[in-house]
């Protein structure tokens, strides 16, 4: 979340145990206070409500214990044992290995011997007499069966069957905060506030679809029962080549009411329903605000820029812009640019406001495209603004749009950068005021506080999936109704499309710019690093540049094989590529050493990029080929081939490498092969969405559009069709919600608007 997203929320929801209900700060919450709230707000939590809304990412099955003696090789099993020694120690030589603590644990049956690795502070956590409940995978280490790097739960004395605590969530978690401390307080909260939860769903609703309550579904969520059907990990694994998405609804269907699977997925779903739901309210409440409001009507560009014409141009007439845009382009526009351009330029010239979606794949010149739409709006004296998710990004578009327009005189473009000085930003705000800047680009802080436009006739919002309906809302609470294009790469069916975005239309570039090779994409796992380095190596000495994503920014000690920024870094530039120019990058550097980045990167002053996602979504650099992308089994597909699409954009050869643990969930290994064999974002929506059809629920961030919390358009495309009629419905009979009954439903409606307007750049 941003700094002033934060402190919006903040001034909102002061730290007031007085709040009371669902809105009370986490901080108060039993078994929180102020300093375990700070870490929970890193996970995006920050009041009661949110921690309900903070669902487990997995469950494990902890029902079946097994016996010591007899485990078997290779597999994952939960055993219950009691610590008879332990010992921490450091290894010798200066290897991956930092740390290891050994521990014996027995039960009736034998001795097993456990490790973990890199986890130093679990010395002060395991002591000799404890019970543990231990879940991880058994092998042989030289003659002796060991567990490695298991789960650990402890427990108290019994017997040890009917300890098992059954099936257990597992959380999202941050550093300094463990399952145990997540899953407690979790507990605690549902217990002390189940009763603020309140209904707000019709009840005919919930009984026609067997919708369980509202509290009934968070706990299920929460704390499945042995017999509930929560999908456990185990349970996932389906064989090779089962479970299409029809296959999925069949069975389903085919399910007896009562059964197991049922309950659980029927409190997913309603709560699914409910985001939907009142995301559909809010957009036709949107809606009806912006059908009552009259557009800008764009002036036709003159000449027309699609007709061939050698003749001079005027360009002391903007309406002559167009034209001269399309001419000067360094390439030739594609026939999708083109169709694209004009229908977007036919819209542009009615009166209503336009609403229009510019869809194409990671690649395929999305900019350009959203660029002429720009200068149409400036050739008929309008303003037009560029909003982008990152300041990366917005910093790039800048430095295009002053490369594409050089040969236009009298056009100027005001960059408002996020780390600018005071004198800097009220010059910008000056120059967007007199409109002396026409072209206005930057960051969601675009339409914040200070700024004010002259003339605002176009919003083009780059990487939509990042930006909610609410922003628009606030341009029209300014008082301002311009065109809005919004440029998404994430492929969403048409009528997908107009029921989660309204009335939006729909422009598509369905090919990628001529003679693109496809990225040769490669999976492996970490015994093979070396190699690939040396691989890498040698397209650094021809002169290519190279990406290598993290999951995340330091080591973890919750995740210790997690690879972070930090150590690939250090690794990097020390052992494989001391002889190389080595870089930095992520989400935490201020505005100006992403500026600078880009430069040095421009510049070629780069060789090797150690990045986070922050690169994730539009960077374009032609000449960095090369991505690695460690911890590959983090990311989503969707993710994956956002990234992905870094690399491969100029006319060279290009590798993309995904490094994996050697250990990795079977969905996790279809991903790859799925990265492995295609480069068609189409494609690779409709495995993702194959995938998670067939029962992958979890574990990978959802390609969302909208800050949803657990609904996911591509997946949950019936419910979202039933959540907007029943949305219709209620919206003909009481489009203000002055109803009492649905007082409740209002102010869960502004508040979940106000969350989905939080904007979170990674
Ligand atoms: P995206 O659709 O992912 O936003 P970009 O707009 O960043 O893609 O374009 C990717 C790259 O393709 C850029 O370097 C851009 O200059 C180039 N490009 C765009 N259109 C064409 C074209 N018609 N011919 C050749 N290159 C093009
Ligand atoms: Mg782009």
């Amino acid at each position: 979340m941003t700094e002033t997203a934060k402190d919006r929320l903040q001034q909102k929801n002061p730290p007031d145990a007085r709040a009371g209900g669902l809105e009370t700060p986490i901080q108060f919450c039993p078994g929180v206070g102020p300093q375990r709230a700070r870490l929970f707000e890193k996970l995006n939590v920050q009041t009661v409500r949110d921690l309900f809304w903070h669902l487990p990412r997995a469950y494990e099955d902890y029902h079946h214990i097994s016996p010591i003696r007899g485990l078997d090789v290779g597999k994952t099993v939960t055993v219950i044992g009691v610590v008879t020694a332990v010992e921490g120690r450091l290894p010798r030589g200066r290897g991956k290995v930092r740390h290891i603590l050994n521990a014996q644990v027995k039960d009736a049956t034998g001795y097993l011997s456990v490790v973990w690795f890199n986890q130093p502070y679990l010395q002060k956590q395991i002591k000799v007499g404890q019970r543990l409940l231990l879940h991880g995978k058994v092998d042989y280490f030289g003659p002796i069966l060991q567990m490695s790097s298991p789960r650990h739960q402890e427990i108290s004395a019994g017997d040890d069957q009917s300890d098992s605590p059954g099936v257990v969530p597992i959380y999202p978690l941050c550093e300094g905060l463990t399952q145990a401390v997540v899953c407690k307080v979790i507990r605690k909260a549902l217990e002390r506030f189940s009763g603020d939860c309140r209904e707000f769903l019709p009840e005919a609703l919930l009984k026609t679809n067997g919708f369980p309550a509202r509290t009934e579904a968070f706990r299920i969520l929460h704390n499945p029962q042995p017999g509930e059907g929560a999908p456990t990990q185990e349970a996932a694994s389906l064989p090779e080549g089962a479970g299409s998405l029809e296959d999925a609804e069949a069975s389903s269907a085919g399910l007896q009411c009562g059964d197991a699977r049922l309950i659980w997925e029927k409190a997913r779903k309603r709560l699914v329903f409910e985001e939907f739901f009142l995301h559909q309210l809010i957009l036709r409440q949107y809606n009806g605000i912006r059908k009552q409001t009259p557009g800008v009507a764009h002036p036709k560009p003159d000449p027309d820029p699609w007709t061939p014409s050698k003749e001079t141009l005027d360009l002391s007439n903007p309406r002559t812009w167009p034209a001269q845009f399309v001419r000067s382009l360094p390439f030739q526009l594609t026939q999708d640019q083109i169709q694209v351009c004009r229908e977007i330029e036919l819209d542009m010239q009615r009166p209503a406001p336009m609403s229009r979606l510019l869809q194409g794949d990671v690649g395929s010149g999305k900019t350009v495209v959203s660029l002429y739409a720009m200068i149409v709006a400036v050739s008929g004296g309008a303003q037009a603004a560029l909003m982008a998710p990152t300041e990366i990004l917005a910093q790039q578009h800048a430095n295009t749009i002053r490369k594409l327009t050089q040969s236009l005189p009298g056009l100027n473009a005001a960059v408002l950068r996020g780390g600018a000085k005071a004198k800097e930003r009220r010059l910008n705000q000056d120059l967007i005021r007199t409109g002396a800047a026409q072209i206005v680009i930057g960051t969601h802080a675009l339409f914040q506080g200070q700024v004010e436009f002259k003339n605002l006739g176009l919003v083009v919002v780059d990487e939509q999936h990042k930006f909610g309906v609410n922003q628009r809302q606030q341009l029209i609470e300014k008082g301002i109704h311009p065109d809005l294009l919004a440029a998404t790469a994430t492929p969403i069916p048409r009528t997908l499309s107009l029921t989660l975005f309204g009335d939006m239309e729909c422009s598509v570039i369905k090919s990628l710019p001529p003679g693109r090779p496809p990225v040769i994409t490669r999976w492996t796992t970490w015994g093979k690093e070396k190699k690939v380095w040396e691989f890498v190596d040698g397209l650094i000495a021809q002169g290519q540049q190279v990406y290598v994503v993290c999951p995340i920014i330091e080591p973890s000690e919750t995740a210790p094989h997690l690879p972070s920024t930090e150590a690939a870094f250090e690794r990097l530039s020390q052992t494989f590529f001391p002889h190389r120019r080595v870089a930095v990058l992520h989400g935490r550097h201020s505005a100006e050493m992403k500026e600078d980045f880009m430069m040095r990167m421009q510049a070629g002053q780069i060789d090797v990029v150690v990045a986070t996602t922050v690169i994730e979504v539009g960077v374009d650099l032609p000449n960095a080929t090369v991505m690695v992308v460690l911890g590959a089994e983090r990311f989503g597909l969707a993710q994956l081939h956002q990234l992905r699409g870094r690399i491969g954009r100029g006319t060279q050869k290009s590798y993309c490498v995904l490094i994996t643990h050697p250990n990795i969930a079977p969905y996790a290994v279809k991903r790859m092969r799925v990265m492995e064999k295609t480069n068609d974002g189409f494609l690779i929506a409709d495995e993702d969405l194959r995938l998670r059809g067939a029962g992958e629920q979890f574990g990978t961030r959802q390609s969302g559009h909208i800050n949803f919390r657990l609904a996911d358009p591509l997946r949950d495309g019936q419910l979202l069709r039933e959540a907007n009629q029943a949305a219709s419905q209620l919206y003909r009979a009481d489009p203000r919600l002055k109803n009492p009954e649905h007082q409740t439903m209002k102010q869960e409606l502004k508040l979940t608007f106000h969350r989905m307007e939080a904007f979170r750049p990674s």
